[in-house]
């Protein structure tokens, strides 16, 4: 964690299987926009938000990827001084919660976090309006039994499409993140 004049400024970084929404959350909780389709963004590797919490005044930095996550190849800039790690998948398809371990065990190989077990992240179920929840496969309980074997990771579940839960779940990220300090 850093200062920024009289902001803290926190590292949020953003992950998960290509396609569950990463780029969507960012987007829908910092510009308010919802698109069916992103560029890879070459360059830009990340987008800020301040708020404010507790009285301090606070920048989220948030990281997003360019698509290198389906090569699980994130250069070290990366995860450098992460304050804090979201892991998202997509709630109507398996495969994405069950790399959640895959990419857990990334970011504490790859961070290296002077506490592992201690280190904050927050975990997102995403996508929740497909289809009316039809398609849903992972259920609820079966996301936070998940997060009970890591430590109790806070839980949220988003629609970054109807902006659902989005702004609530990036205030909890950034508490988190300021419990890094
Ligand atoms: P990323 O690869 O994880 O960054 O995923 P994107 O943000 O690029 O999203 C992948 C696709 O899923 C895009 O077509 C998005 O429009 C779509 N998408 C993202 N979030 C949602 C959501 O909450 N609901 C629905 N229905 N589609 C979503
Ligand atoms: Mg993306």
């Amino acid at each position: 964690m850093e200062s920024l004049k009289n902001r803290t400024l926190l590292k949020v970084i953003v992950l998960g299987d290509s396609g569950v929404g990463k780029t969507s959350l960012m987007n829908q909780y910092v510009y308010k926009k919802f698109n069916r389709q992103y560029k890879a963004t070459i360059g830009a590797d990340f987008v800020t938000k301040e708020l404010h919490i507790e009285d301090k005044a606070v920048t989220l930095q948030i990281w997003d990827t360019a698509g290198q996550e389906r090569f699980h190849s994130l250069g070290a800039a990366f995860y450098r001084g992460a304050d804090c790690c979201v892991l998202v998948y997509d709630v109507n398809n398996l495969k994405s919660f069950e790399t959640l371990n895959t990419w857990h065990m990334e970011f504490l190989k790859q961070a290296n976090p002077v506490e592992p077990e201690k280190f904050p992240f927050v975990l997102i179920g995403n996508k929740t309006d497909v289809d009316g929840g039809n398609t849903r496969v992972v259920s609820d309980k079966r996301a936070v039994e998940w997060c009970g074997t890591k430590g109790n990771i806070p839980y949220y579940e988003t629609s970054a499409k109807e902006n659902i839960n989005v702004d609530e779940a990036f205030l909890g990220v950034a508490h988190k993140a300021l419990s890094n300090e």
